[in-house]
C-alpha cells in the first residue's frame, strides 16, 4: 500500500465492505514478515445490553481532578443519548468505525429514567438540550428484511437512495419526544444532534413534533455542499432534499405561529470540491440569504473513505480521479468562498473568482460575492495578515547563519569600513 496508492484505494474500500457484523470477514493485510488483522465488527448491542450500560449510576459530573469549568462538558450536561450507531455511511465520517452500521436503541423506560433523575438534580434548569445520538432520528430504525440485512454489503442504508427495505418509522421518536416533555420538572426539550433530513421530510408528524416543540429558535442542520457530484461522493443526499426539508420546515413554523430558522453547515475543500463547486455554493448562500458563521475545513482523518480519496485522488467506488485540494492555498480559497461576506476574505475570494474565470461574479450583479472596489476593512485586513505571516515565518523559520554572514575582516565592504574608521 505504501508504494502503490491504488492498493491503499482498494484496502480502504474493502475494509468499509467489511463492516456488516452479520457477514463480516476477517481483513489481513500481510506486512513483512508479520501481518495486521482486522477482526469483524461485534454484534450491535441488544436493548436489554444498551438500558443495562446506559442505566449505571454515572454521577453526570466532570471528574472531580477538573478545577476549572469543562466546555465539552458543559455542552452535554443537559443531554440524554437514545441510541447509539448510524447507517448513513457519510464518506467524511468515521461513526461507523466507532459505533457501527446498526441502530442500537435504549427503550423508551430506559431514557425516561434518566430524564426523571436529570430533572431530579438541582443543577438542572428545566431545558433538555439534546435527546439524540450520532444523528437525530434513526431512533429503533432498522433494516426490515433480516434475511438480506444477513447478506448486504452496502456502505450505507440511504445512500445513493434510501433503500426499500429500511423501515423508517419515526413513530417511536415521536412517542418518545413526547413523553420526555411530560416528566415533571422538564420544561423543554431541545433536539441539537443532526437531523437525517432525508428521512425527516418523509414523516409529516415527525416534522410537526419537531418544529412545533423541540427546535429553540435555530436549527443546525449539515446539507454539507450543493454540487450534486461532491455531494454523490460525500454520500449526501441530493441537494433538492435540502430545499425539500427547508420548504417544509418553514411550512410547519408557519402552522405553529413560529419564527424559526435554519442554520445550514457546509464543508470547504471536501474531495471532488473545486473552486466550481465552491463559488456554486457561495451563490447558492447568497441567494437564500444564508450566512454560516462557523466552517468546517475538511481535514483527513484516520478510517474513512474520504481521507483514502484524499490521499489518493481517486473515488473507492469508481477509481475515477476527483480533484483535491490539499495545498493551503487552495484550501483557503475554499473556506474563504463559504463565507464570501466578509471583508476580510475579499481578496481571496477576488483571486478564487478571477482563477475560475468568474469575474461576472465580481461587481454589482445580481449574483456579484464582492464589489468591485476592496472595501476598507479588507485592505487593512490584508496588511494585518500580512504582518503576522512575516513575524510567523521570522520567528518558525531556522535560518543557518552564514558562514559569511557578520562583519569580519577580509569580507567585502571590510576595507570601506576600515578607511571610515
Ligand atoms: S449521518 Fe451523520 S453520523 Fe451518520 S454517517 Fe453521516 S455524518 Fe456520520
Ligand atoms: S438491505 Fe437495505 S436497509 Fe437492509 S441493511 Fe442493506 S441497505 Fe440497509
Amino acid at each position: 500500500m505504501k508504494a502503490d496508492k491504488d492498493k491503499f484505494l482498494k484496502a480502504a474500500h474493502l475494509i468499509h465492505r467489511e463492516t456488516n457484523p452479520l457477514n463480516a470477514k476477517t481483513v489481513v493485510q500481510r506486512h513483512g514478515a508479520r501481518a495486521v488483522v482486522v477482526t469483524p465488527p461485534r454484534l450491535p448491542l441488544t436493548q436489554e445490553r444498551m438500558d443495562s450500560y446506559y442505566g449505571l449510576p454515572y454521577t453526570r459530573r466532570a471528574h472531580p481532578a477538573y478545577v476549572d469549568a469543562v466546555p465539552a462538558w458543559e455542552m452535554i450536561k443537559d443531554s440524554v443519548t437514545v441510541m447509539r450507531g448510524c447507517f448513513g455511511g457519510c464518506s467524511f465520517c468515521s461513526i461507523t468505525a466507532h459505533q457501527g452500521r446498526a441502530i442500537q436503541s435504549r427503550s423508551r423506560e430506559s431514557v425516561l429514567n434518566e430524564l426523571k433523575a436529570l430533572a431530579a438534580d438541582p443543577q438542572f434548569k428545566g431545558t433538555v438540550s439534546d435527546l439524540g445520538g450520532p444523528t437525530a432520528n434513526m431512533y429503533r430504525m432498522r433494516c426490515s428484511k433480516p434475511e438480506i440485512e444477513k447478506i448486504c454489503k452496502r456502505l450505507s442504508c440511504v445512500s445513493p437512495t434510501i433503500c426499500r427495505c429500511l423501515d423508517a418509522d419515526h413513530g417511536p421518536l415521536i412517542e418518545l419526544l413526547k413523553a420526555a416533555g411530560a416528566v415533571p420538572g422538564v420544561n423543554k426539550v431541545l433536539v441539537a444532534s443532526g437531523i437525517r433530513m432525508d428521512l425527516a421530510r418523509l414523516s409529516p408528524e415527525y416534522m410537526r413534533e419537531l418544529v412545533a416543540h423541540h427546535v429553540g429558535g435555530r436549527l443546525k442542520v449539515a446539507p454539507e455542499h450543493v454540487d450534486p457530484g461532491v455531494l454523490a461522493l460525500m454520500k449526501k443526499p441530493a441537494h433538492g432534499t435540502f430545499e425539500d426539508f427547508a420548504r417544509k420546515f418553514r411550512e410547519e413554523n408557519e402552522r405553529a405561529g413560529k419564527k424559526q430558522f435554519l442554520a445550514p453547515y457546509f464543508i470547504a475543500s471536501h474531495p471532488g470540491s473545486d473552486l466550481s463547486a465552491m463559488i456554486a455554493l457561495a451563490v447558492f448562500l447568497k441567494r437564500n440569504g444564508y450566512r454560516p458563521d462557523q466552517v468546517q475545513d475538511f481535514i483527513p482523518t484516520p478510517h474513512d473513505l474520504a481521507t483514502a480519496m484524499y490521499y489518493t485522488g481517486k473515488d473507492p467506488d469508481t477509481g475515477l480521479t476527483v480533484p483535491v485540494a490539499r495545498g493551503m492555498r487552495d484550501r483557503r480559497l475554499q473556506r474563504a468562498l463559504l463565507q464570501f461576506f466578509k471583508p476580510e476574505n475579499y481578496f481571496e475570494v477576488r483571486e478564487a473568482l478571477l482563477k475560475a474565470g468568474r469575474r461576472d461574479l465580481i461587481g454589482g450583479g445580481r449574483d456579484a460575492l464582492i464589489a468591485a472596489a476592496p472595501p476598507r476593512e479588507a485592505l487593512a485586513a490584508r496588511r494585518e495578515r500580512g504582518e503576522k505571516d512575516f513575524h510567523e515565518r521570522a520567528r518558525t523559520t531556522d535560518v543557518p547563519k552564514s558562514p559569511k554572514a557578520g562583519y569580519r575582516p577580509g569580507r567585502a565592504g571590510w576595507g570601506r569600513r576600515e578607511a571610515k574608521k
